[in-house]
């Protein structure tokens, strides 16, 4: 498990207890006051070299906002996280800051670093988002999916005059920060005010529309200058074990689009087993609590090596989930629905986790599986390099304008690497369309035949 390095910061964020906030899907951290806020921004040194930037991954000057935060000037301290953020609505609330600018703070050796993502969060509800330019361009760029990577880059592109129209599977928008990040920690009406604001920009949006179904690439590209695409990273790993079909059994990804911002209290007196020790799981398990189910997670190795954040560990601890390591899922039993889950006990010999032969069975009317994300890889054909880019570290496909960012090529899943993804992708898009433009290019030397050739059109 990750290194708590900012432990003193996590106690500054004012939280409700631990028994209100499982009775509801309510936000657990409140906003500072001003007093709070304005205390907290006295203590940054303003160091000559401040690591807090580099320690973002979209390098937001922390310094200049929080030295604009002393100054009064909320909404320029905005300015200036929009400048590297364009969604500071959800990385106030989500960002792993303790791993991050926070961890980075000069101040984190002493154990209490400067609180940047509270003090971001109180910038964002102490001022207000400002009109984006109008489009200039003739261009128009087709993104491909509405999550944190789609909204960043579509907000960027605005931003350089550029069209944008965002395409969505699913009939709401948001991707993952509404569709499984739950509401106690990331509320649904920070997404759609974003959405709202966006559109209100005049940034089109469009549901219900599954690329490689309704439209595939190769269709799309005629009508705009380039694509980019930013479908993420949503599909669950599966696990092959007798019983998988019966009833009560989840992944993820289905569970959390369901009830990750409350849908029915249906787990009272029953229990429920979520199988992982990532962050997904620890999402799942305090979701299913708030349903009112006795919950307990099952992890395959030891604390030790539970990939999750140490604060949502110390959270679901909190909050009374139970936690089993050592255990790896082998059958499911039922009748139509499930009852149990068998698995098999694991010991470290060697520094490997081995069976010992011995099973256990675990009471279960809910089992959830989070043991993994994919990419959904039937969105493109396999011509489309299984979504891969060109070179590692760049957006650009083997595609001419078709354009990656976001979960779909990032090693980091988080809403911030998104967020720079699509930032560097629209840098790359807006010298494509420059390069474009020079050469004054015709339709049959777009490489539009060799779409049509790779996508099989
Ligand atoms: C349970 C959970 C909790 C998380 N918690 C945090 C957190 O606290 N902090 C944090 O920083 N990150 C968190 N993350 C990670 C974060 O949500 C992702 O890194 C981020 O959402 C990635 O953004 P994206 O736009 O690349 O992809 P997504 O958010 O997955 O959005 C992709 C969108 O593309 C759409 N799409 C897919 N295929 C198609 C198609 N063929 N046609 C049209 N549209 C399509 C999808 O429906 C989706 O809306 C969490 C993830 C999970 C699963």
């Amino acid at each position: 498990m990750e290194k708590n390095t900012v432990a003193r910061v996590q106690e500054k964020m004012e939280k409700i207890s631990a028994e209100e906030r499982i009775t509801a899907f309510r936000e657990i951290e409140s906003c500072f006051s001003k007093k709070q806020a304005l205390k907290e921004a006295e203590r940054c040194l303003q160091c000559i070299n401040p690591a807090c930037i580099n320690g973002c991954p979209a390098q937001v000057n922390c310094k200049e906002f929080i030295k604009k935060i002393l100054e009064e000037n909320f909404q320029g301290a905005l300015q200036t996280i929009l400048e590297q953020n364009p969604l500071p609505c959800f990385t106030c609330r989500a960002c792993n800051s303790e791993q991050q600018c926070e961890g980075n703070c000069i101040l984190a050796k002493t154990g209490d670093s400067i609180a940047i993502r509270a003090l971001e969060r109180f910038v964002v509800e102490n001022s207000e988002l400002k009109n984006l330019n109008a489009s200039t361009s003739k261009n128009n760029v087709a993104i491909i999916g509405s999550g944190p990577a789609g909204m960043a880059a579509a907000i960027e592109l605005k931003k350089i005059g550029v069209k944008g129209k965002i395409f969505e599977l699913q009939g709401n928008l948001g991707g993952l920060a509404i569709n499984a990040i739950p509401g106690y920690r990331l509320p649904k009406k920070t997404a759609e005010e974003q959405i709202k604001w966006m559109q209100g920009q005049g940034i089109e949006m469009e549901k219900n529309f599954k690329i490689g179904e309704k439209k595939t690439l190769s269709e799309m590209l005629p009508d705009f200058d380039a694509v980019l695409i930013a479908t993420g990273e949503s599909q669950a790993k599966k696990l092959d074990a007798n019983g998988k079909e019966l009833e009560g059994i989840f992944y993820w990804n289905d569970f959390l689009e369901k009830y990750c911002h409350g849908n029915g209290k249906q787990g009272k007196g029953k229990k429920c087993v979520v199988v992982g020790g990532g962050d997904t799981a620890m999402d799942c398990a305090r979701t299913a609590l708030r349903m009112e189910y006795g919950v307990t997670i099952a992890y395959r190795k030891n604390l030790e090596f539970m990939p999750c954040r140490k604060k949502e560990y110390n959270e679901a601890i909190e909050e009374g989930i139970k936690f089993e390591y050592l255990l790896s899922p082998q059958e499911f039993l039922g009748n139509k629905k499930i009852e149990k889950i068998k698995f098999q006990k694991l010991e470290i010999k060697k520094e490997e986790f081995v069976p010992t032969g011995q099973t256990i069975e675990m009471d279960a009317e809910l089992a959830i599986l989070a043991i993994g994300q994919e990419f959904d890889e039937t969105v493109f054909r396999a011509s489309m390099l299984q979504g891969k880019p060109l070179k590692e570290g760049i957006c650009s496909t083997e595609l001419h304008g078709v354009f990656l960012a976001g979960d779909a090529i990032n090693q980091q899943k988080t809403i911030v690497h998104a967020i720079q993804s699509a930032k560097n992708a629209v840098k790359e898009i807006q010298q494509f369309l420059k390069d474009k433009k020079q050469r004054n290019e015709k339709p049959e030397e777009t490489g539009l035949n060799r779409h049509d050739v790779l996508l099989g059109a």
